[in-house]
């Protein structure tokens, strides 16, 4: 039982928790942190846990880089605020758009800053809507995106978000149209090969598009790998199928790259892993290695440019956040991207892989893993009750969210995502940290399976 003026008392008392299950917290306790070491943090008792979800994804560079730390404090010696608004930016966020352009699968580019993904995704929406109805299509305004999608939490974010529960919010908002989530293995029909799985979900965009009408469309969003859907990476071809049909109607094709970008996928971007160039990249997460919340929308060369002519034709963009960006964020920024891509993080995620997909082809072995999926330092291992039938265990068994708590108690955070368990260490991860992390992960998986076996 937590004492009256424990730390876990006192969140409870004071904090409302996001995404958490109450139920379990009541009983388990928060685990309030202090500090961290590498891809380690630390609870309030000293207890140390291998942080196999980079925090949330984000912290790619662990969770005390010394290089990072030190780049945020000459920023805030230097010049510790500013905004981009009314012609006037800082010198960082001069040479981060710069940056990005020139890290960007795009030869020629505009970028926008948020402070979250959530928000690069609504700017991207707004910036859609904005140039439809400049270039006289107002009409154009409905979003494609796919169930099992996770773009964020604003009311538009949440709309684009293809998750059921989003229903307690009244989302989505009319015009988010969700289509097939491209997992092959639980979504593909008895008897379907892989490449008649995508030609089913091509034909699905083009009735969608024929049935709404091209020009109500305004754009169509999709994560390379879905991350918080359950690491879903798209099957064999799925984005060589539906980008022409996209191009042929008009529609902007935008990678959601908050997860996939900065090298999670082993490239710098997701769509370079699947093969494919977008019209635009929405970023944030790894973007500052997790130090700095900030988000941004990067345009490819197409629609900066008809952007650009839309606001010079009104003169102005009415929009932008007061910490669009922020010349510490740009400061850490651009310190991450170099970290990332020039300081062998990149580099250890593509050595690492293979022992990685190793590890798990091993423990999907198991009876009761049905599958493991994932690239780069993204993976997921989803249990089932019956593996020939991939049929699930019974919701009310939480059997994801055991294993998860049975891997804290033994010192590893990893992430329950339906019944699935979902690993994406921080880049810096060495050989022995990674046999830390599957040690942990398979006492807690034979021990829940034992359990609800
Ligand atoms: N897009 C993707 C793919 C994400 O995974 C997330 C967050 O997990 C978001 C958008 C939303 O980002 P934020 O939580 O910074 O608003």
């Amino acid at each position: 039982m937590n004492q009256p003026q424990s730390w876990e008392a006192r969140a409870e008392e004071y904090s409302l928790y996001g995404f958490t299950d109450m139920p379990s917290v009541h009983q388990r306790g928060t685990v309030v942190v202090t500090h961290g070491e590498g891809p380690y943090v630390f609870d309030v008792h000293g207890r140390r846990y291998l942080d196999a979800n980079s925090g949330l994804w984000n912290m790619v560079a662990g969770f005390d880089h010394r290089g990072l730390i030190e780049a945020a404090k000459a920023q805030y010696e230097r010049f510790p605020g500013y905004h981009a608004f009314f012609g006037r930016m800082s010198d960082q966020t001069v040479m981060l758009s710069e940056k990005l352009v020139e890290v960007s699968p795009f030869a020629s580019g505009k970028v926008f800053y948020t402070n979250s993904g959530s928000e690069a995704n609504d700017t991207m929406v707004k910036m859609l809507w904005f140039l439809h109805r400049a270039e006289g299509k107002p009409q154009r305004r409905k979003i494609l995106t796919r169930w099992n999608a996770y773009h964020g939490v604003t009311a538009v974010s949440a709309s684009m978000t293809g998750k059921p529960y989003n229903e307690v919010f009244g989302l989505p908002l009319p015009g988010f149209i969700h289509l097939t989530c491209p997992h092959y293995w639980r979504f593909g029909e008895a008897g379907e090969t892989e490449a008649q799985f995508v030609a089913r979900l091509a034909r699905e965009l083009e009735d969608t598009i024929a049935r709404e009408g091209a020009d109500t469309i305004a754009g169509f969003f999709a994560e390379p790998v879905m991350g918080a859907g359950g690491v879903i990476p798209p099957a064999r071809g799925y984005f060589q199928a539906i980008q022409p049909i996209l191009r042929k109607h008009g529609i902007p094709l935008i990678s959601d790259e908050v997860i996939c970008g900065f090298g999670r996928t082993g490239q710098t971007w997701g769509c370079e892993t699947y093969d494919f160039i977008p019209d635009a990249i929405i970023s944030s997460k790894n973007l500052t290695a997790g130090f700095f919340p900030m988000g941004a929308v990067i345009l490819g060369p197409d629609l900066a440019g008809r952007v650009e002519a839309a606001v010079e034709a009104i003169e102005e963009f009415p929009h932008g956040f007061t910490a669009s960006g922020h010349p510490v964020g740009c400061a850490i920024a651009l310190k991450a991207i170099d970290v990332v891509m020039n300081e062998g993080l990149a580099e250890n995620v593509n050595r690492l892989a293979p022992r990685f997909e190793e590890n798990l082809r091993r423990l999907a072995e198991k009876p009761n893993i049905g599958e493991y999926r994932g690239v780069g330092f993204m993976w997921a291992l989803e249990a089932v009750r019956d593996k020939p039938t991939k049929t699930p265990f019974d919701a009310t068994l939480s059997v994801s969210e055991r294993i998860a708590n049975t891997c804290t108690d033994l010192g590893l955070i990893c992430r329950p995502l339906g019944q699935s368990v979902v690993l994406c260490p921080p880049f810096i991860l060495t050989e022995a940290q990674m046999d830390e992390m599957f040690g942990k992960l398979e006492q807690a998986l034979d021990k829940v399976f034992a359990e609800v076996a």
